[in-house]
């Protein structure tokens, strides 16, 4: 933002009034036009970010700049997504700096992989009130970078957010949302700060990521489908809306500590997530799994437990598969939060332990079966890489393939996956590695120039 209009610009009721005749325009109501003229508020709003140096901030719906004003000059990098035609040009003129980066689109459209790797991403906007819940949906979601989101919502929907277990408000999106976030109702705002005035009162919550250590690890799907049935009739009582749990009832009901006549609002965000784990057991990495111990020369020795191995740093076998679609993108596993090694980092499309008695090439169709859900297509051996710390004292051998999609991956090994263009992850590998699988990393040279 220049100097000039850093210091001009400040939007006050008048000020958004002048900037809207400017424009020979009047606030449109289907696309949630509300614009904040409490310079105050837009202050203590922004401050709830706690912008640091290197921060990437990402504001949805930036209209007249009531946020954007202070976001320019606090952000290292300032990503502005505005649906309004009218006001885009206002915007590219008002904010125009390197560091400004202006997408004319609707933020339900917006491509998240173009978040990753440029800084830690905090999310902000007085959202448009129309799309609210999908715009959450999309924003929070595993495939969003942001460690925290700070929004301005109708005061109904951030109470649903942020309800306490029993309340009225409290149900299926409190308890979804609410598991891999920790969700604040930071302050209620009255309808006279915006202009014009909607019919309905606001509130700005806040919603922090949760670290691994805050969540359960379980079947997501399968947690998401029991709450969803659950909720689905209020005043039902569980078992009956659960039918197929109904022989295990008593027990389950007693293991979680709840009522065996007990109602979907009574149970706590952690009674939800005991009751999955119980119900539908996740598969998780057990250390008695074996692999085949071999020497420097590859040779096999003998087979020892997962948990030997590993623990004795003998060398072992794994596979790494790029899989690649037609564009020439290469798909990216996100790790799930539950894998013992690199858990949350951003890997090959799939990756295994050779069991023992298996050769590589069968246990590469054999992952890409098991954690992307797809019947193996033909592989090209495209390079190995020798045991060192770095692999894990893993001798493994590295292959490509081609698949658009769709996969089915594994919940409990996948966090999230997507196609990302190759120029794309070598910058973002260059900015921040500490992003990928160290071995990721040096799978990454093998692919060469070309995809
Ligand atoms: N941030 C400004 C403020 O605080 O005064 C404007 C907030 S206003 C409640 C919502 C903004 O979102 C408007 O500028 C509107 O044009 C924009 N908007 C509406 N639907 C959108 C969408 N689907 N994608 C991106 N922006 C959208």
């Amino acid at each position: 933002m220049t100097a000039k209009n850093a210091t001009t610009l400040s939007m006050t009721l008048s000020e958004t009034k002048r900037a809207l005749e400017e424009l020979g325009t009047e606030p449109t109501k289907s696309l949630g036009q509300n614009f904040l003229h409490d310079q105050n508020l837009a202050r203590s709003i922004v401050s709830l970010l706690d912008i640091q140096p290197g921060d990437h901030i990402v504001e949805i719906g930036s209209g007249l700049g009531a946020l954007t004003e202070l976001l320019a000059p606090a952000a290292s990098r300032l990503t502005l997504i505005e649906k309004d035609a009218r006001l885009v040009p206002r915007l590219r003129r008002v904010f125009s700096s390197d560091h400004i980066t202006i997408h004319h689109t609707d933020a339900l459209e917006f491509d998240l992989r173009a978040l990753w790797g440029h800084g830690p991403v905090k999310i902000i906007g007085n959202l448009p009130y129309y799309i609210s819940s999908p715009l959450i949906a999309k924003y929070a979601s595993a495939l969003s970078p942001a460690s925290i989101l700070v929004l301005t919502l109708q005061l109904e929907l951030a109470q649903r957010l942020g309800a306490a277990c029993g309340s009225k408000d409290y149900g299926a999106m409190t308890i979804c949302v609410g598991r891999r976030w920790d969700i604040r109702l930071a302050r209620k705002l009255p309808a006279a700060v915006f202009h014009p005035r909607p019919k309905v009162d606001s509130a700005v919550i806040t919603m922090r990521r949760k670290s691994r250590d805050e969540i359960q690890p379980l079947d997501e799907v399968a947690f998401e489908s029991l709450v969803r049935r659950g909720f689905s009739a209020r005043r039902k009582q569980l078992h009956n809306l659960l039918p197929d749990l109904r022989p295990q009832w008593d027990s389950l009901s007693s293991q979680i500590g709840i009522r065996t006549d007990a109602r979907a609002e009574d149970l706590s965000l952690f009674q939800w997530e005991s009751l999955t784990r119980l119900a539908s057991p996740a598969a998780a990495q057990h250390g008695t799994e074996l692999f085949d111990v071999v020497d420097e020369n590859d040779h096999v020795l003998r087979a020892e437990t997962r948990e030997t191995v590993h623990v004795n740093n003998f060398l072992h076998r794994a596979v790494h598969m790029l899989v690649f679609n037609d564009h020439g993108e290469l798909f990216l596993q996100k790790r799930s939060l539950w894998k013992d090694r690199n858990p949350g980092l951003w890997d090959s499309s799939a990756a295994g332990h050779v069991d023992s008695g298996e050769d590589y090439t069968t246990a590469a169709s054999r992952e890409l079966t098991e954690e992307l859900g797809i019947p193996s297509p033909p592989l090209t051996r495209i390079g190995r890489l020798t045991p060192c710390e770095t692999t894990g004292w893993e001798f493994i051998e590295v292959y490509r393939t081609t698949h658009n999609g769709p996969f089915h991956p594994a919940p409990m090994e996948l966090e999230t996956g997507a196609f990302f263009p190759l120029s794309h992850i070598r910058q973002w590998a260059t900015r921040s590695p500490a992003d990928f699988s160290p071995v990721f990393l040096q799978c990454l040279p093998l692919i060469g120039t070309g995809a």
